[in-house]
């Protein structure tokens, strides 16, 4: 049967959300400090539900456990892949995710996060960090110790469209009018190493200076990203990078499009205008998995979509 999981997403206040995902995506959001919605996510921080159809009402991670041949039976214990949207008002912390190894030993059963970014808007003056300028641990801890804050990280400016891989290990921070899409690792681990010295209800937020230290590559190098695209007359597909937690494509429709979903499983996010996918209509801030052996499906309309699976 072929049948289109459309998913109910979570959404998470945060100091530095705002209410974006109410006014450009119309989410119900719990407050004017939204800052994120959890939009494909099984993860028990945020397990999403399914809107309509056969398993309404039943939970992404009630899927995975129960029905895995939605999935083609694969072997990991959860299902691998979180995606969400951040509306960043303000900076998020500087911080630093741990990969598999390190996240097993820290907190049984947990995933490292590799993640990577789309930005689907911004300020004309935005920037986000990625990387630091220390050449070794020894520099890395230095600098820490006397906060030079300024001088450790690397900023860059950004652009709507934008494209990002955060390999673990790598200093990272979204920053102030930003919009994003994340396609990340099913985890939640984030080592936090400064928070702008910020109050989060009167006390500032927890630091892992500790686990950062550990964590973090020295010296940082940029990861590589794909950025290849398909052209033709119905639209384009971007390569966006592809490595061994995720595969994740834009594409960008003018008029239609039959593809092949002949994965396991296939996450789609509808990030821009409107269409239809075999008969029903989809949306800017739709959010649905194509399960295992949907096979060929036909686009219509004037969208862009972003596509992930493992
Ligand atoms: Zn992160």
């Amino acid at each position: 049967m072929k049948e289109i999981l459309f998913l109910e997403p979570v959404f998470k206040s945060m100091i530095w959300g705002g209410d974006r995902l109410r006014t450009e995506y119309n989410y119900k959001i719990p407050s004017d400090h939204t800052g994120e919605c959890w939009a494909i996510s099984a993860h028990p921080n945020g397990d999403c539900t399914i809107k309509s159809g056969s398993y309404k009402g039943k939970s992404l991670s009630w899927l995975w456990t129960n029905k895995g041949h939605l999935f083609g039976n694969r072997s990991e214990p959860t299902f691998p892949l979180l995606i969400k949207i951040i509306d960043a008002k303000k900076d998020l912390s500087i911080q630093v995710h741990p990969d598999d190894a390190y996240a097993a030993s820290y907190e049984s059963g947990s995933y490292g996060k590799t993640e990577c970014w789309y930005v689907l808007d911004c300020d004309k003056d935005a920037e986000i960090v990625i990387g630091h300028n220390a050449k070794d641990k020894d520099e890395l801890r230095n600098m820490i110790e006397q906060e030079r804050w300024s001088d450790l990280i690397r900023r860059r400016p950004i652009k709507r469209g934008d494209f990002f891989q955060i390999s673990p290990g790598t200093v990272h921070a979204i920053k102030g009018g930003t919009m994003i899409l994340e396609t990340q690792q099913n985890s939640d681990i984030t080592f936090r190493l400064y928070d702008y010295d910020r109050l989060d209800g009167g006390k500032p937020r927890q630091l892992h200076i500790k686990e950062s230290i550990d964590v973090i590559n020295c010296p940082h190098k940029d990861a590589a990203i794909d950025g290849s695209v398909i052209k033709c007359s119905s639209g384009e597909i971007t390569n966006l990078i592809r490595n061994k937690h995720y595969r994740v494509q834009k594409i960008d429709l003018y008029t239609e499009m039959v593809l092949n979903q002949d994965r396991d499983f296939m996450n789609i996010s509808v990030i821009e205008g409107e269409g239809v996918i075999d008969g029903t209509y989809i949306s800017k801030g739709d959010h649905f998995i194509l399960p295992y052996e949907y096979g060929s499906f036909r686009l219509e309309g004037k969208m862009s979509l972003i596509i992930s699976y493992k």
